[in-house]
Formats: C-alpha cells, sequence, structure tokens
C-alpha cells in the first residue's frame, strides 16, 4: 500500500513540477502570442484609421502638407499596384473581375463568382500597339498659327 501510495504521490508531484515547468513555458509563450497579436491589432488599427483619413477625412486635412505628401505618396503607389497587377495579369493571361476581384481566364465572359460581365475587350487592347508619334508642337507655334488664320 505504501509503496503505491508512495508511487502515486511522486508521480503527482512530478506532474505538478513538470506542469508548472510547462506553465511558466506555456505563459511565456502565450505572453509572446498575446503581445504579437495586440501589436499586430494596433497596427491594424493605425492602418485602417489611416484609411478612413486617406478616404474619407482628406478634405478636412488638406491644408496639412505632411499629410498631403503622404496622401500624394499613396496614390502613386496605388497606381502603380494597379499597373504592375495589369501586367501580372496579362501575362498571366487573366483578368481581374470588376466587381469582386476573383480572377479569371482571358476570354471567359462572366465572372465565376459573381457573375459580372467580364470587359473582353481588354484582350485586344492587352497587346499593346506601337502607336505612330504625333510630334506635339510647342504651345507658342500652335499660338502663332492661330493667329496667322485669324488674320486672313
Ligand atoms: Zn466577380
Amino acid at each position: 500500500m505504501g509503496f503505491i501510495d508512495d508511487v502515486v504521490v511522486n508521480a503527482k508531484s512530478a506532474a505538478e513540477i513538470v506542469g508548472k515547468t510547462a506553465g511558466k513555458i506555456v505563459d511565456v509563450s502565450k505572453l509572446k502570442i498575446n503581445s504579437a497579436e495586440v501589436n499586430a491589432d494596433i497596427k491594424e488599427e493605425f492602418e485602417a484609421l489611416g484609411r478612413y483619413v486617406y478616404e474619407n477625412a482628406r478634405v478636412f486635412h488638406s491644408d496639412d502638407v505632411e499629410m498631403a505628401a503622404k496622401m500624394a505618396r499613396i496614390d502613386v503607389l496605388k497606381e502603380q499596384a494597379s499597373s504592375i497587377q495589369k501586367e501580372l495579369l496579362d501575362k498571366q493571361n487573366k483578368t481581374s473581375c470588376p466587381s469582386c476581384g476573383k480572377m479569371s481566364p482571358v476570354g471567359v465572359s462572366f465572372c465565376s463568382v459573381c457573375g459580372t460581365k467580364l470587359d473582353t475587350k481588354d484582350v485586344a487592347e492587352a497587346a499593346p500597339q506601337e502607336q505612330p508619334k504625333t510630334e506635339e508642337k510647342p504651345a507658342e507655334e500652335k499660338a502663332a498659327e492661330d493667329t496667322n488664320s485669324t488674320e486672313e
């Protein structure tokens, strides 16, 4: 009886020790995860705030030079992103749904997700043809021509 009790007690305390150590490890890694999660949430909220200001409160901050510069930078990056995306889609022979963004192979007429009609005209436009460059005349020359024609 005594022996079994001892074993049980030993097993118990061993389990307790392991449990405590594991608990510490779990606590630390839990806290680390919590910290990372909360920080990620903060980052997300900052991003959401930035997006909100960018999209909705732009007018109210139009006199804020730094903010205007940051927004202009976002504008440029957004344009870059969309042109890269377009190029990528062209290379992959895919087109994205204007409504839901789902990618479909070029030539498909309707989005498989939302049923939006896909612009198949883009297929022809996807291969850019070299346009003969028309020389823009400087404004002065144009103005001179204009005055010449009115003199007649
Ligand atoms: Zn769609």
